[in-house]
């Protein structure tokens, strides 16, 4: 174990935390630049040599690696400094502040989406060099990666660096990336959350033609009457139920943990895959039980409709946009079929057509040692604490480094007591307690020192 002086790094970490917060680095444009040369400047001052790589001018990402002994592969620390734009006529401090109110609130766009755990990604780094330096060195080296563009989906960041410096992290074993770490409940009982898996994006259009006409003669099969017929039926119905791996893994961490009454449930769920029967009796919010709905199946939601332009006119053409996420391990054309059955005769003469954008889902099985001594540093926090296992129906920059053979686990530890953070994320005020930014600096070291000293 290393002597560290926690006072004094936990207040170096808050430093660095405040001056990324206070770089805009609101994408689009991005500027990353600026967060990457401020880090770049006190790795040097540590005496670690990182690279900076421009994947278009200020379109920063930046790679540093701190070697270990070679026993073990490496670990990777993975991280975006970019952020969503901000409104600062809503914030009480202005988002690109880095202000800290008498209550020990930090303010700033990305205080939690991710500039928070990059600052103590930073500091596991700096601190692991100090203890390189003292003569006890690392099993596996630590790549650290500050990267551009991921709230715009990654070309100048994540997928950029898959598809040309991927060199420069592709022996990493696993990766820490954003995703989980935050206190769920479910029937009163606490998880921490651990993203083992992300859906995939399949987005398509449902388009309609008819003839047009006068408004006031009504023409039952007209574009829009069909493509409405067809939105509803998208919009209100479920597609069918798949139990993926990460699903299973985190429906028995459930049934395990929760009392007989409700652990039957979740047993029943996992045997059965009875979602419509048993998921609407579940002691959980509305929104968990939509949450969970959608990480059972395939998702086809509506979220744009075109049609018209004269209210006298029937229009000849309707168009629906829908989002459609992806379970891991299905294919486009299976999600198709799916499609067709539950469109039935509302899809008739209602043509389906994909967008051209299609990010494949993925799922890291998360047994190994690295969940291992996360749920072991869990337990010295607080041994009622479970570690649950969830695939996200968003995405990250993980689609861009699972292809390359990486386990990504999605973990930036929040305390449990912190039952909001991610909530605050895009936001208004977004912030987080100093009291919070410190337990994710020195949880994150405890995982990160552990597992890169400990032998496989
Ligand atoms: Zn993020």
């Amino acid at each position: 174990m290393s002597s560290i002086n926690w006072p004094d790094a936990l207040s170096v970490g808050t430093q660095h935390f405040r001056a990324l917060l206070r770089f805009d680095t609101t994408n689009p444009p991005g500027n990353e630049r600026l967060a990457a040369d401020y880090i770049a400047r006190v790795m040097q001052e540590a005496g670690i040599e990182p690279l900076i790589l421009e994947s278009a001018p200020g379109r920063a990402n930046l790679v540093a690696r701190l070697k270990g002994d070679g026993s073990l592969p490496p670990l990777l620390l993975m991280g975006h400094v970019d952020v969503v734009s901000a409104e600062p006529d809503k914030w009480t401090h202005p988002p690109f502040s880095g202000d800290c109110d008498a209550a020990g609130q930090i303010f700033g766009r990305g205080a939690v989406d991710m500039k928070n755990t990059v600052a103590a990604h930073l500091m596991s780094l700096l601190l692991l060099k100090q203890r390189v330096a003292s003569g006890q060195p690392l099993k596996r080296d630590v790549i650290f990666l500050a990267l551009a563009d991921e709230e715009t989906g990654g070309e100048f960041g994540a997928k950029w660096m898959a598809r040309a410096h991927a060199h420069l992290i592709s022996d990493a074993e696993y990766a820490l990336n954003e995703g989980g770490g935050g206190v769920m409940q479910v029937n009163g009982q606490r998880y921490i959350t651990i993203q083992a898996g992300e859906k995939g994006t399949s987005r398509f259009y449902l388009r309609a033609r008819g003839n047009p006409g006068h408004g006031s003669v009504p023409q039952p099969q007209a574009s829009i009457v069909r493509l409405a017929a067809a939105v509803q039926r998208l919009g209100s119905n479920y597609l069918p139920v798949h139990l993926t791996q990460t699903v299973r893994s985190c429906l028995t961490v459930l049934m395990q943990t929760q009392p007989p009454a409700v652990a039957a449930m979740f047993a029943d769920l996992l045997q059965t895959g009875d979602a419509d029967r048993i998921v609407p009796q579940l002691p959980m919010d509305d929104f968990e039980r939509r949450m969970l709905q959608a990480q059972l199946r395939n998702t086809a939601m509506p979220t744009i409709f075109h049609a018209g332009r004269q209210l006298n006119v029937i229009p000849d053409f309707a168009e629906a946009g829908i989002d459609g996420r992806l379970l891991p391990g299905c294919t486009r054309e299976e999600f198709h079929a799916e499609l067709l059955t539950l469109l039935g005769d509302a899809g008739c003469d209602v043509q389906l057509e994909w967008h051209p954008h299609f990010g494949p889902a993925l799922e890291t099985d998360p047994a190994g040692l690295l969940t291992n001594v996360i749920r072991e540093v869990l337990a010295e926090t607080d041994p009622a604490l479970h570690l649950l296992p969830t695939l996200v129906t968003g995405g990250t920059d993980a689609k861009a480094f699972v292809p390359l053979g990486i386990k990504v686990l999605g973990y930036s530890p929040q305390p449990p007591t912190d039952t909001d953070t991610f909530n605050r994320a895009h936001a208004h005020d977004e912030r987080l307690h100093t009291d919070s930014f410190h337990y994710c600096v020195r949880n994150t070291f405890e995982i990160v020192e552990r597992f890169a000293t400990r032998s496989a």
